[in-house]
């Protein structure tokens, strides 16, 4: 893509473009070796992509270019991700620290969403609704236009693929700036779209960082609608740009997401999920299962089967295939981590397990942190109530379903929950009461690309995914047609 000096470009209207006044390091957070410089996008480079993201939204050549024919190129970038999974996976890996086999399902998974919105595409179209008069009534659905995409690090593929493949379906163009620690997987899909088919200006790519790039972009009179995933306040900023510009937001934000354990449960199975709900991605997860209620009464032996299990997890560098965690993806991200582990020893919390970096051969110069478990916490500790981003479980105590139920709805987020109990009545009761968008019965983080996603209170508006996911990104228009032949000529 670029020499050593020249930093890497971004996509404008089809054309890599460099900015070498202005730029930024990727960093390999498993490492802290300087990957490569991207250069930033400034305000010109903003201006440029819109107003080419614009005319080729208004291009008839994509405008009214039949769902078909969409689908198809839809399909080819799942083809074309397919083709480069390592390619994609390795970029991510190299800049969020990911482990390999977890980038590499990111890529499959990207693929998939692809190919999920190509269907939709072809089988979502106008409506006819019933009459009570001699008229003809429809809802034509039409793609906004231009539609600012703006992604996190923590699973740039998965947020990706989850933004532009329902945009395009729509018929959208689509100015993608994704986060400044992970910029590349971005890159990446720009260059498959371009050789998939999809005109130039459809997705534009620019890489910067946020205060700066995907500030200006937010602002630009010639952006119609913005999809965010990122942080509340990030998300707050872009919801007030956005309202003062009456254009609408998607925004998808964090979470502080109540993982509950009942003593009728199987202890074993939640014990995995537990797992994989906080640890996975070294718990940079919008819906890590972060907070653990467990009933009194099963405390004592899930908390110790809890400390056994984590103990066991192999932290390690991301390209080993023996290892089950990774670092932090940057050395900021591991800063905060520290200090609210500080905060909960502070506030009378005991560290179980973790709490430190890892002392093993090898992780010295990465931004890796241990599985941390911490228990004698109050639901209203920093620790408790504050989005974490990192692999830190804070166990809680309840006593019954009342009890919990207040305790895990005492959050300012509400983006996912997970109910272990033998008893369906209770499964039931409990996942009406919870204030979150998404609940698990039995089970944790399993998620699929038909079901919508999305959180209550402050962990955002609007749903991705699912056939709602595509009319996300389009506009409904009435439209009434007389069958009255007296007002025919
Ligand atoms: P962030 O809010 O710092 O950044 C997200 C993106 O916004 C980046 O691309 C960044 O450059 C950009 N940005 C920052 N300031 C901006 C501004 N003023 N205007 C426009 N763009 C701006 O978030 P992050 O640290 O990259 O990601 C972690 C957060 O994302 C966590 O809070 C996590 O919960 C959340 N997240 C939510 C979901 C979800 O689906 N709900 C999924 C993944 C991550």
């Amino acid at each position: 893509m670029s020499s050593e000096n020249t930093p890497r470009g971004f996509l404008i209207n089809g054309k890599w473009i460099t900015n070498s006044q202005d730029s930024f390091e990727s960093v390999n957070p498993a490492t802290g070796k300087v990957n490569y410089r991207l250069s930033s996008a400034s305000q010109e480079h903003v201006d440029a992509a819109v107003q080419s993201s614009a005319a080729a939204a208004a291009d008839p050549a994509w405008r009214d270019m039949l769902p078909h024919a969409r689908a198809q190129i839809l399909h080819r970038i799942a083809a074309g991700i397919i083709e480069r999974a390592d390619d994609l996976a390795r970029l991510q890996m190299t800049e969020n620290g990911k482990v390999w086999a977890e980038c590499k399902a990111q890529a499959a998974s990207a693929a998939a969403t692809f190919r999920y919105y190509a269907g939709v595409c072809e089988t979502l179209g106008a409506e006819i609704t019933p009459s009570r008069g001699n008229y003809l009534s429809m809802t034509a659905y039409e793609p906004y236009g231009v539609v600012a995409a703006i992604t996190p690090w923590n699973s740039p593929l998965t947020m990706e693929a989850q933004k532009l493949a329902p945009a395009l379906a729509a018929g959208n163009a689509v100015i993608l700036k994704p986060s400044e620690v992970t910029p590349s997987p971005a890159l990446l899909l720009g260059e498959i779209a371009l050789e998939a088919g999809l005109p130039p200006g459809i997705l534009n790519v620019l890489t910067g960082l946020g205060a700066t790039t995907g500030k200006w972009l937010v602002e630009h009179p010639g952006v119609n609608m913005v999809s965010f995933t990122g942080g509340t306040a990030t998300g707050r900023a872009i919801g007030v740009t956005a309202a003062q510009r009456l254009i609408p937001a998607a925004l998808e934000l964090g979470g502080k997401s109540p993982h509950i354990v009942f003593d009728d449960a199987n202890l074993e199975a939640a014990v995995e999920n537990i797992m994989g709900g906080i640890f996975e991605g070294s718990g940079q997860s919008c819906v890590a299962g972060s907070r653990l209620f467990v009933q009194r009464s099963a405390y004592d032996r899930l908390v110790s089967l809890l400390v056994e299990r984590a103990g066991r997890i192999k932290v390690g560098l991301p390209d080993d295939p023996a290892s089950e965690m990774g670092p932090m993806a940057s050395f900021t991200q591991r800063d905060r981590v520290e200090k609210y582990v500080a905060s909960a020893a502070a506030e009378g919390g005991k560290i179980l397990l973790g709490g430190k970096r890892p002392e093993a051969a090898g992780l010295a110069d990465g931004a890796f942190f241990l599985p941390t478990i911490i228990a004698g916490l109050d639901n209203r500790a920093t620790c408790a109530r504050e989005e974490i981003f990192g692999p830190v479980l804070c166990v809680l105590p309840f006593e019954d379903e009342t009890d919990l139920i207040a305790q895990a709805n005492d959050s300012s987020y509400g983006l996912a929950s997970g109910i272990w109990t033998s008893s369906y009545q209770r499964a039931w009761r409990v996942a009406r009461a919870l204030q979150t968008g998404l609940v698990w019965i039995n089970t944790y983080k399993q998620l699929s690309i038909s079901t919508p996603f999305g959180g209550f209170k402050e962990s955002g508006m609007g749903r991705e995914k699912g056939v709602t996911g595509m009319r996300l990104y389009q506009q409904s228009k009435g439209i009434y047609w007389s069958m009255d032949p007296r007002n025919m000529p």
